[in-house]
């Protein structure tokens, strides 16, 4: 079981089955929200956490949780389902996934870094439509 926690050690976390891929977002939210692109890992069955967590909304369909005692900027949920990620760099070991899996939000991305591999890279737009036909 992968687990890992913020930089104070006051959350800690655990995925609940198997890392199914480390994704880049490069929407502008992201940027704003950990100062560079989110790379972030999803589980089979989701995750658990404990220690304080505070969320912060930061669109219609989602909402950011960080420690507040030293900041990490941990997970990502939606507001509705149960869908969650936390990003990769909090796990305690590397997660066992191939290079970046997939790039959301590439039409968002600024021209001052770019990833190596191969992954698919979707529009915000692409995303969206892939969310809604339930692929994602
Ligand atoms: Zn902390
Ligand atoms: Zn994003």
């Amino acid at each position: 079981m992968l687990q890992g926690g913020c930089l104070c050690g006051a959350v800690r976390f655990a995925g609940r089955g198997k890392p199914t891929g480390v994704t880049v977002c490069h929407c502008s939210i992201c940027a704003r929200w950990s100062g560079s692109p989110a790379i972030t890992v999803e589980f089979e069955q989701g995750i658990t956490f404990e220690g304080d967590v505070t969320w912060f909304r930061s669109s219609e369909w989602g909402e950011r949780g960080f420690c507040p005692a030293c900041g990490s900027t941990l997970f990502f949920r939606l507001t509705e389902g149960d869908y969650i990620n936390v990003g990769a760099g909090f796990c305690d070991k590397a997660p066992a996934v191939p290079i970046i899996t997939l790039e959301i939000h590439v039409d968002a991305q600024p021209g001052y870094y770019a990833f190596a591999g191969g992954a698919p890279r979707l529009t915000g737009e692409e995303f969206l439509a892939r969310l809604e036909s339930g692929k994602a």
